[in-house]
């Protein structure tokens, strides 16, 4: 019921589909009117030359009223018509109401012409062609909601009808005899005018049906692909969650921005914005409540610099590019909105801002220096800003260097293994080597592993050098049995990405096989933040690292805030106590009973106790008495080379333990 009732266009178009229908009327209208006005140019053109040609200049006034009137107002709607559609179609006509009016008088002339000129036909005994002429032009050519069609054409067909009812029928010859028999004037069409001029009413109604549907099924075909289209439009330039735009658009316009001669370049700022603790934020509230918090920090970020190009980063990061002036209180202001949004967990804004030098356009480039600078403040509590610097360009391009170079530095052996001795408390005796990472860079000197490690993992790339250093010692260890010198178990330290990004125990065992390692050999150190995470991967690979034999020992013990978890959760060899736990240990009495109890819980755990970072005779003495297993530290050596280690054995001044050697 409903789509014959559309079908009649009883319905409410969109304005895309309303905009195609005058269109489409405003296009066909050009060529209706253009041709009537040659016509009726025309037409006035042929009536002139008749009046002076047949001397009918006297009567003049009667042509006048009976024909120039006609052909002049239809000349004249035809150049308004004209006018109209070119204005619309060119954009200058915005007004549709105009353009409604105008089709509709349009419409009217044609058809009154139509039954005038075709009136005056019949009384000479000719065809009413004009009217059927002007209702196929008016209402078929140009479109019409097929009911207002319907009105129209019924109300002329009508009333053509009963003017030529009651005009002399002298059309046909049987009337014309029977009037000449019966010596009266007969009025009143004939049966077949009659049924033939229902058919011609029927057949314009179904061709403007036709036409009207004809049309409406392409617009809203176009119309469907317009929404589309802007619907993808919108979604390549805006962030889906937040609304605001996303960075696609922003390195579209900023590279514009930067590269306009109009631009004050001093004056212009990128700011990278970061949401400290969003994380336990999403982790404590969820993630629609997290989502929610996010929308509403961007749209005070966007709202805060109007005018400016805003947009977000990536999660709870945020890119703006400004100008300097006046960024810093805004910058404050935000800082203070977003401290009052907090409810358990603390929030806290972070900016680094970047200002480009002379002509410099990169875009991707100026971000991520201002994301530098942003994370350069990162957990200190009291900076909410940072500006890029020296010193900070100096670590930025160290950081790049790191990033570029790992492949060409594993390579070219840059990588290499320092060892540090770990001793039994009883004997000092080494027992073990705790093997840590060097980069040897012909540029930078020694590169301590504080300087790439965290960039290896916020790259992804943190698996390339451990599986060097994993090579590495397998090697060392070959090299020593094979030439008769002492080994010991050693113990490698393992990022909780080296389980992500590859399969390290695999890559493990295969390099063990190679080089013929024994299992007891070798040790796996992991991190407790590690098994903070909320990893799936990291207990299974845990519990496979023990079933091929490997010892897995926990560093860093006590470091993070839920080291009792895991040690509830996990099944660990050795517990390795965090060296801040020495720290004060000569001033802070509290760190004895904690270390005494920490070493004691390790027992009671079936685990052995390592303390490290031990620097003092005394540090050490204690940790004896407590029966704290093993301790490491620059008390007995630093981390250093193979060949340094050996040196020092050699000069006794460490000694291996027997029980632990190869
Ligand atoms: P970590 O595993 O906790 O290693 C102990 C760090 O403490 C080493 O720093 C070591 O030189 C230092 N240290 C040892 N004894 C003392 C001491 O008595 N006093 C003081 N102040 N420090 C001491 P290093 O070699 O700079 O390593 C830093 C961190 O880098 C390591 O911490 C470890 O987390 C990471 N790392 C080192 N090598 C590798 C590696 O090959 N792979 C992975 N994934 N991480 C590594
Ligand atoms: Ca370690
Ligand atoms: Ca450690």
């Amino acid at each position: 019921m409903s789509a014959i009732l559309k079908s009649l266009g009883f319905e409410k178009h969109s304005p895309y589909v309303r905009d195609y229908f005058d269109n489409v009327n405003m296009r066909k209208s050009i060529y209706m009117s253009s041709i009537i006005i040659v016509l009726e140019v025309w037409m006035i053109i042929r009536m002139t030359r008749t009046i002076f040609r047949e001397h009918l200049q006297s009567n003049f006034w009667h042509y006048f009223e009976k024909y120039y009137v006609n052909y002049i107002v239809l000349l004249t709607t035809g150049c308004i018509m004209l006018f109209c559609a070119i204005q619309f179609l060119r954009g200058k006509l915005k007004c549709r109401n105009v353009i409604v009016i105008t089709k509709c008088v349009f419409m009217v002339i044609c058809i009154v012409f139509g039954i005038k000129v075709s009136l005056n036909d019949y009384e000479k005994g000719e065809q009413i062609l004009t009217f059927i002429t002007m209702e196929l032009f008016s209402l078929c050519l140009l479109t019409w909601r097929p009911y207002a069609a319907f009105l129209i054409s019924g109300v002329s067909f009508l009333y053509l009808y009963f003017q030529m009812d009651q005009m002399v029928a002298v059309n046909t010859m049987v009337n014309i005899k029977k009037m000449v028999i019966a010596n009266t004037t007969d009025t009143g069409v004939t049966e077949a005018t009659k049924i033939n001029f229902f058919f011609m009413w029927i057949s314009t109604i179904m061709v403007c049906i036709a036409n009207y549907n004809g049309i409406r099924i392409q617009a809203l075909k176009a119309g469907n692909l317009q929404e589309i289209n802007t619907y993808l439009s919108k979604l390549s330039v805006e962030d889906d969650l937040t609304g605001i735009h996303n960075m696609f658009y922003f390195r579209n316009e900023a590279e514009k921005l930067l590269n306009y001669v109009t631009t004050d370049k001093e004056n212009i700022v990128f700011l990278f914005f970061d949401i400290e603790n969003f994380k336990s934020y999403n982790e404590k509230y969820g993630f629609h409540a997290g989502n929610d918090l996010l929308i509403k920090i961007a749209h005070m970020i966007d709202d805060s610099f109007k005018g400016s190009l805003v947009s977000r980063f990536s999660d709870d990061h945020f890119v703006v590019l400004t100008s300097y002036e006046g960024s810093k209180n805004t910058i404050g202001q935000i800082s203070g909105e977003i401290k009052k949004l907090q409810k358990e967990v603390h929030l806290e804004l972070k900016c680094g801002a970047y200002k480009p030098v002379g002509d410099e356009a990169d875009v991707s480039l100026a971000c991520d220096r201002a994301r530098f600078a942003c994370n350069s403040i990162k957990k200190h509590y009291d900076r909410t800003f940072r500006m890029y610097d020296k010193t900070l360009e100096d670590r930025f391009q160290l950081k790049h260097y790191i990033v570029n170079n790992i492949d060409t530095a594993i390579e070219n052996g840059y990588i290499q293994v320092y060892y540090q001795p770990i001793v039994l408390t009883e004997n000092s005796e080494i027992c073990g080597l705790e093997a840590l990472a060097r980069w040897q860079d012909p540029n930078y000197g020694l590169l301590s592993p504080g300087l790439f490690i965290e960039i290896l993992e916020e790259y992804r790339q943190i698996h390339k050098l451990d599986q060097c250093i994993i090579e590495s010692v397998c090697r060392d260890y070959r090299d020593s049995v094979d030439n008769n010198k002492p080994f010991v178990p050693v113990s490698l330290n393992f990022s909780r990405l080296d389980f992500e990004l590859c399969d390290i125990v695999g890559f493990l065992c295969e390099t063990v096989e190679k080089y013929k390692v024994p299992k007891e050999f070798i040790d796996i150190e992991v991190t407790e933040s590690a098994l903070t995470d909320q990893q799936e991967f990291l207990p299974s690979a845990i519990k496979r690292l023990r079933e091929f034999g490997y010892k897995v020992w926990l560093d860093d013990f006590g470091s993070g805030y839920s080291s009792l978890n895991v040690l509830k959760d996990y099944q660990f060899d050795v517990l390795k106590i965090d060296m801040k736990f020495l720290s004060g240990f000569s001033s802070n009495e509290k760190t004895r009973p904690i270390l005494e109890n920490i070493v004691s819980l390790s027992k009671q755990l079936k685990m052995l106790s390592l303390t490290e970072g031990v620097e003092t005779k005394e540090q050490f003495d204690f940790l004896a008495s407590i029966g704290c297993n093993r301790a490491q530290g620059y008390l007995f050596s630093k981390p250093v080379p193979i060949e340094i280690l050996r040196e020092k054995i050699k000069k006794k001044e460490l000694k291996v333990s027997d029980q632990y050697s190869n």
